[in-house]
């Protein structure tokens, strides 16, 4: 299992911040995604960055499928926040992406109004026919709209990934969203390498610190998602197995699988009583 890293003593800068946001998933691909990878969590009404995965579902099967797989326990929460949450105990999850619009960033700016600002970058998105095609006036470069943003002139970037679990296929796809610049800046790059996959290809989803230069002689560092491409699925399985079953972690993971496969009947018990 991968050692939690400290929490940074540090505010949260919007590189840090890493949340679903309360609206319609902007993924285009149909279905409705059984569970959402997070690494904040609200804690007493403030954003708390984790070093682990959380994962919330509204689903038992899901939630349980999932703490087996990865460790954590299950806690029931509002039914908003999706009924069960787990706080796994792995920053790095193998996954499989399946196609290259499955990892898609757009750029949202909200006001009074509702959505001002909506665009993926270079040309409105959700508008009406008379405005696609016309540039949106956002600059090119994102640094320039990192500094709009922060500066609450610009749109915000918004990166989701659809994806399902390399361990466990057939329980359905999550999806990861993300305001990370550095993520929305990966994407394109992410997506031709999903493309040359011509077909289901493998990733890393993983949660990692990096530093950046501070004013002070005090490292500043803070932890963002990233998303590393492996290998297509098809060549994985032609060397005689997935990846993520190679590692000591996985053989951690196996005995948390059956330690948890004892407790859950029990888990459930309770919390279905609370
Ligand atoms: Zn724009």
């Amino acid at each position: 299992m991968p050692t939690p890293v400290p929490r940074p003593r540090r505010k949260a800068s919007p590189a840090t911040k890493d949340v679903l946001p309360a609206e319609p998933s902007p993924l285009n691909t149909p279905g409705v995604p059984i569970g959402v990878f997070r690494s904040i969590r609200i804690s007493r009404s403030l954003p708390e960055p984790l070093a682990t995965w959380c994962v919330a579902t509204d689903r038992w099967r899901v939630a349980e499928s999932t703490a087996q797989l990865l460790g954590g326990t299950i806690r029931s929460t509002p039914p908003t926040d999706g009924a069960f949450e787990i706080l796994t105990a792995t920053a790095e999850v193998d996954i499989i992406i399946d196609a290259p619009s499955d990892i898609r960033t757009e750029m949202k700016l909200w006001d009074r109004t509702g959505l001002a600002h909506h665009c993926d970058g270079q040309f409105p998105l959700g508008t009406s026919e008379e405005h696609r095609g016309t540039s949106c006036g956002c600059p090119a470069s994102f640094a320039e709209r990192r500094a709009r943003a922060r500066a609450g002139r610009g749109p915000q970037a918004y990166t989701a990934t659809r994806f399902r679990l390399t361990a466990l296929p057939d329980l359905g796809a999550f999806v990861h969203q993300s305001l990370s610049w550095e993520l929305a800046e990966e994407v394109d790059r992410l997506r031709a390498s999903a493309a040359e996959a011509h077909g289901p290809a493998h990733f890393k989803l993983r949660l990692a610190e990096v530093e950046f230069a501070g004013t002070s002689v005090q490292k500043l560092c803070y932890r963002r998602p990233f998303l590393d491409f492996v290998a297509p699925v098809a060549s994985a399985l032609a060397r005689g197995g997935t990846a993520c079953q190679q590692t000591v972690a996985d053989a951690a993971r196996a005995v948390s699988t059956v330690v948890q496969a004892i407790l859950a009947p029990a888990r459930r018990a309770s919390l279905r009583a609370a």
